[in-house]
């Protein structure tokens, strides 16, 4: 049996008296595309930021390739992961948010060669041919040496792509990459996901509002609601044949 690259025992988070999520088990396997959906405040977001070790839960066990990143000890207290292996844990994954975050006094070409540089240490010439490379696989080689302002939002959203893809990361994170863009620009992008999907063997943990891609991409789809997984299974079986009603009224919503 293949191990979980991405498990979440029992995970609850507060903000406060706010309970966020509320017990959320949840196995990702390498290579796995699972796609998150759920109406706005769901938990969606803190589930991204929890992997991102950007957000600590309340209780529960969340192991990212082998690290726990926190482990409940007896008396319920909370103990973190040490710093070196939480390093490592961030260099396995690779996000996309739905603002690009591009340095703007960066080209594109260095604005993806920054990190694998002076985060990991590698050497430029190595770089900077994978990085043509991930700018070539999302359709930009003709724009390496402009600037962000040169370019238009789903480009942008491209050049994260690539940025992320060359530091080589096991497990791809999207939080609502289309949201911010405008309609005639959502389809570049999701193109650009699909191929990665398709030919990539990385996990990709996706959360959209964009049912028919979802459809299309997904091995598995979480149906989030108030806190809870409320719905799981292939795409297929929550997108198009569940009688949720919660989920029924969330979907006439997007489709
Ligand atoms: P989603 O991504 O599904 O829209 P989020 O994970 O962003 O949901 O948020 C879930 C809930 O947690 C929301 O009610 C939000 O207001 C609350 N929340 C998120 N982050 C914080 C925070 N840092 N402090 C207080 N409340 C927060």
């Amino acid at each position: 049996m293949i191990e979980p690259i991405v498990s979440f025992h029992d995970v609850h988070k507060s903000f406060g008296d706010v309970k966020v999520l509320k017990g959320i088990d949840l196995d990702i396997r390498p290579a796995e595309k699972v796609a998150i959906i759920g109406p706005s405040g769901s938990g969606k977001t803190t589930i991204i930021r929890m992997l991102m070790t950007l957000e600590e839960p309340t209780s529960g066990d969340i192991i990212v390739n082998g690290t726990n990143l926190w482990k409940m000890e007896k008396k319920g207290k909370l103990v973190r992961a040490n710093e070196k292996h939480l390093r490592a844990v961030r260099g396995d994954i690779g996000m996309v948010f739905q603002h690009f975050n591009l340095f703007p006094h960066m080209t594109i070409l260095e604005n993806c060669m920054t990190a694998p540089l002076h985060v990991k240490k590698e050497g430029k010439e190595a770089v900077k041919q994978r990085s043509l490379e991930m700018l070539e696989r999302v359709g930009l080689s003709d724009k390496v040496y402009q600037y962000p302002s040169q370019l238009s939002g789903g480009q942008k959203q491209r050049v994260a792509m690539a940025r992320a893809l060359v530091m080589r990361p096991k497990i791809m994170l999207f939080d609502e990459v289309t949201s911010a863009l405008d309609p005639e620009l959502v389809a570049e992008v999701l193109q650009v996901i699909r191929d990665i999907a398709k030919n990539d063997d990385m996990a990709m943990i996706l959360v959209t509002h964009e049912m028919d891609f979802a459809l299309d991409i997904a091995d598995k789809v979480l149906f989030l609601d108030e806190g809870v997984i409320a719905e799981q299974g292939t795409a297929r079986e929550v997108i198009e044949h569940s009688n949720n009603e919660r989920l029924q009224e969330f979907l006439h919503r997007f489709r």
